[in-house]
């Protein structure tokens, strides 16, 4: 009797057997439905063997396997596998939760929904088509014909109204290549047009074309406005042309819609789905099953898109890869952006990483040669220039509730001009730490050169890197000063302060909450080219990859937290974040300024964005970072753990600590409670380990991961976090 094993989506680290009447290899990732426990559970078979450790008494047997969709390809297990073994996370619950809800379900999913829907439009073949070939007398094909012409597209339910004939007509056309299926929106049918590729893009989509057949990492760093989108439609036009299909990721909250429209423009005959987290159930498996049939051919979507089976992938495009949101921040803590690498490893496929701002891991794989660069340094729409970057030196500054004198008589000139201006308040990663007003020393750990933590209640500074613990210095040890204050709080009354000093002008805040509803960002957009907003406040990254035409002014507040936080990587994503808000400035015929308010106008940082010079700044952080042991000189992992009470949570890391195997080539850290202490009722802390060689450190955490897993009587939650971007 064949023996299923099979992935289930349940905490453990392990396969189930179950008996089976009859199966075969054919089977193996098709979904099966099984008894577990008390419950019944849908899982994908992994392996059909023809033995079992189970002994015959204990053996269960599956209820049903379900076909009414082809099993998962190899390849997508061999995905799965990888990132079960990579991230130390069990396979049952990668594997399940890569899957739509409905294919979880304990029951087969209904496949006729979907036909109905599919609309029809003329190819470029079909257009040219010669009418007078129709025969006169028949009516069916001629109003077909002319409602494809006029209509753009029809779907098979429309089509039956016409005439039941009407369907084998268009299964006829089909097969001629005269209509193609596309997306139910349908399309419009005019000649897209195609702007003229300035030199930089040609180079850049020559190099790849030309290396189109084998797997290479592009790095597409490109100054903001310099046509990346541009690049990766012909890259994708050139994959539809060999019958393949093409994986756009792209960062949460962003621009789906947007980019969904770019594409369907220039691909009208093409089906595009787009995977992101605002789909239903249904919407989701639907264009999950089309990417698996191959009738999708563009998957625009989010990390999670990264896992769509694809059985003709031929290029995997990420858009903004810096962006954290490609890394999951909870269960299965992956990189899509990783991932994605590793898919087109498998698939001897170009991936493209596309940034104005690569993260340092991307920028220090170009210097070392694994990765290969291709550089816009130019904007793509001739004219247009960079905007001019200045900062205001706050020090001799009497700021207005955090208004600076240069920057409201800026904002007066844009009112004056009815011209629009943003202004971007930084709040991200704050945790209070201590700088000297006068000199701009910051406290730091004497053991690992992280920034040290005020903590006011107890008067001690704390490194949430290492766990050491100091008192407060009394004065500057660098130049005496005795004011010594956390840095970080001033910004929240600046909506007020704005309202104050400009109340004519129409004022439009946006944050999560106002952008997080339907349609949200559809009417603010709206309003903003509208001209019906004077001036923006944004107090998270803002509008990345919009074209904001009549913007001509940016003013940054509060960025000097990011300078110096505990988290390293904090300069790094001020530095997207400065770079990305203000390339918002200036896009068309207005040339742009950016003002930023600050206490520490020399620093390394504002000098690489006054003078948008990246690779300066790159090199300057990459040196810091190699001689503090920092990544990308190091691999690390996370132990997280979180619990009701904070000391149980430490005594679990204690005794996880003790558990490790020591070794000179992995350095493990004191168990510390992480930089949100409490969320959501819960305290959580962390253990740091990492090693110079990613090799060793898996190897190590592979062993680790066996051991935490007997400390079961501590009764906390925990999981690895492998490569953490955030602490
Ligand atoms: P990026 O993503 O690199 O910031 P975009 O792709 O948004 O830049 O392009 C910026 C602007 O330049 C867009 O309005 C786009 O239509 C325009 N553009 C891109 N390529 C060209 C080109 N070759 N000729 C003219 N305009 C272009
Ligand atoms: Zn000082
Ligand atoms: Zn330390």
């Amino acid at each position: 009797m064949p023996i299923l094993r099979v992935a289930l989506n349940v905490p453990l680290d392990t396969m189930f057997d179950y008996a089976v009447d009859e199966a075969s290899n054919k089977d193996v990732g098709l979904r099966v439905y099984v008894p577990f426990g008390q419950k019944k559970l849908t899982g994908v078979i992994m392996a059909v063997c023809s033995g079992t450790t189970i002994p015959p008494d204990k053996l269960k047997s599956a209820l049903c396997i379900f076909r009414e969709i082809p099993p998962l390809s190899d390849e997508l297990l061999a995905l799965f596998s990888f990132c079960s073994n990579y991230y130390h996370h069990p396979l049952g619950m990668v594997v399940m939760n890569s899957m739509p809800v409905k294919l979880r379900n304990n029951k087969p999913v209904s496949l006729k929904a979907e036909v109905k829907k599919i609309q029809f439009a003329l190819t470029e073949v079909g257009r040219k088509m010669d009418v007078s070939l129709i025969p006169a007398r028949n009516t069916v094909m001629h109003r077909l014909f002319a409602i494809l012409k006029n209509k753009q597209s029809i779907n098979t339910q429309e089509a039956r109204k016409i005439s039941q004939r009407a369907v084998n007509v268009l299964n006829d056309w089909m097969k001629k290549g005269w209509i193609d299926a596309v997306h139910e929106a349908g399309s419009t049918m005019e000649e897209p047009v195609m702007p003229r590729m300035t030199s930089e893009q040609s180079i850049a989509v020559d190099a790849i074309t030309a290396k189109f057949d084998q797997f290479n990492t592009w790095v597409l760093h490109g100054v903001t406005g310099s046509g990346k989108t541009e690049v990766y439609l012909r890259l994708i036009a050139r994959v539809l042309s060999e019958g393949k299909q093409a994986l756009v990721l792209i960062p949460e909250i962003s621009l789906t819609p947007q980019l969904e429209s770019v594409f369907r423009k220039r691909f009208a005959a093409a089906q595009i789905v787009s995977l992101h987290s605002g789909l239903n159930d249904t919407e989701r498996l639907s264009g999950w099953l089309k990417s698996q049939q191959g009738k999708a051919r563009v998957i625009l979507g989010t990390r999670l898109a990264v896992f769509t089976p694809l059985p003709n992938l031929g290029l995997i495009i990420v858009d903004e890869e810096q962006d954290s949101s490609f890394k999951q921040q909870d269960g299965l803590r992956y990189s899509a952006r990783d991932l994605a690498i590793f898919r087109a490893k498998q698939r001897h496929i170009p991936v493209v990483l596309g940034s104005a701002t690569p993260s340092l891991e991307t920028y220090y794989s170009v210097l070392n040669g694994r990765y290969h660069c291709l550089r816009l340094k130019n904007r793509a729409v001739s004219n247009a220039v960079l905007p001019q970057v200045e900062c205001i030196d706050m020090r001799s500054e009497k700021p207005v509730n955090g208004l600076s004198a240069p920057l409201i008589k800026a904002i007066k000139a844009c009112l004056a001009h009815r011209r629009q201006s943003l202004i971007f308040i930084n709040r991200r990663g704050y945790a209070p730490v201590l700088i000297c007003p006068s000199c701009g020393w910051a406290a730091v750990c004497q053991r690992c050169s992280s920034r040290l933590v005020v903590h006011l209640q107890d008067k001690k500074l704390s490194c949430h890197h290492c766990g050491h613990r100091e008192p407060f210095p009394y004065a500057c040890p660098q130049c005496g000063e005795q004011d010594m204050a956390p840095l970080g709080r001033g910004t929240q009354r600046v909506e007020e302060a704005l309202t104050t000093q400009f109340p004519s002008a129409r004022i439009l805040r946006i944050d999560r909450d106002s952008t997080s509803r339907k349609n949200a960002w559809r009417k603010i957009l709206h309003a903003i080219h509208q001209q019906e907003v004077d001036i923006l406040i944004g107090t998270q990254l803002l509008a990345k990859g919009h074209d904001f035409p009549n913007l001509a002014l940016v003013g940054i507040l509060g960025s000097d937290i990011s300078l110096y936080s505990t988290d390293f990587r904090a300069g790094e994503r001020l530095f997207t974040q400065l770079m990305q808000v203000a390339g918002r400035a200036g896009r068309a015929e207005i040339p742009g300024r950016v003002l930023i308010q600050t206490d520490f106008p020399d620093h390394p940082l504002y000098q690489a964005i006054q003078q948008h010079d990246y690779d300066a700044l790159a090199k300057t952080i990459l040196v810091e970072r190699k001689i503090a042991g920092f990544p990308p000189y190091v691999y690390q992992a996370l132990l997280r753990a979180e619990a009701h009470s904070l000391q149980k949570v430490l005594d679990f890391l204690e005794a996880a600590c003790k558990l490790a195997q020591s070794s000179a080539d992995v350095e493990i850290f004191d168990p510390v409670p992480a930089h949100m202490v409490r969320l959501r009722g819960m305290e959580r802390a962390h253990l740091l380990v990492q090693s110079g060689s990613r090799k060793k450190l898996q190897a190590f955490l592979t062993q680790w991961f066996q051991q935490i897993n007997t400390l079961t009587s501590f009764n906390v939650r925990w999981v690895l976090d492998v490569d953490p971007v955030e602490f």
